[in-house]
């Protein structure tokens, strides 16, 4: 893991003027809402540490996303994102986010 790099990224996404938009869940990546860089391919499944492979993501997103392949995690999104909401202790501000996920998945 190319820890220097990644920060970087962050640095970089962090000051861009629009709102950025969650990779995992479409939603806008508020102020206050914590920003994480998504390996579209997981690390465990062979994907690389370099820009092309990293989209911002809330970390909750993040979380519940995990080591999913994109297409299997597309098909199991609801499910996975259901069970984060009945299960995990989940701050107020990222229970928003995902129960904001929920809603426009209907
Ligand atoms: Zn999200």
């Amino acid at each position: 893991m190319n820890q220097k790099f990644t920060i970087k990224l962050k640095i970089e996404l962090s000051f861009q003027p629009q709102p950025l938009i969650c990779s995992i869940c479409g939603q806008p990546i508020l102020g206050n809402q914590k920003l994480t860089l998504d390996h579209y391919i997981p690390l465990c499944h062979g994907g690389l540490d370099e820009a092309s492979n990293l989209l911002p993501a809330h970390a909750i997103c993040n979380s519940i996303k995990n080591g999913h392949m994109p297409d299997e995690f597309e098909k199991q999104k609801k499910e996975l994102y259901q069970q984060a909401l009945d299960n995990w202790h989940i701050k107020r501000k990222d229970k928003l986010i995902v129960e904001n996920a929920l809603k426009n998945m209907r």
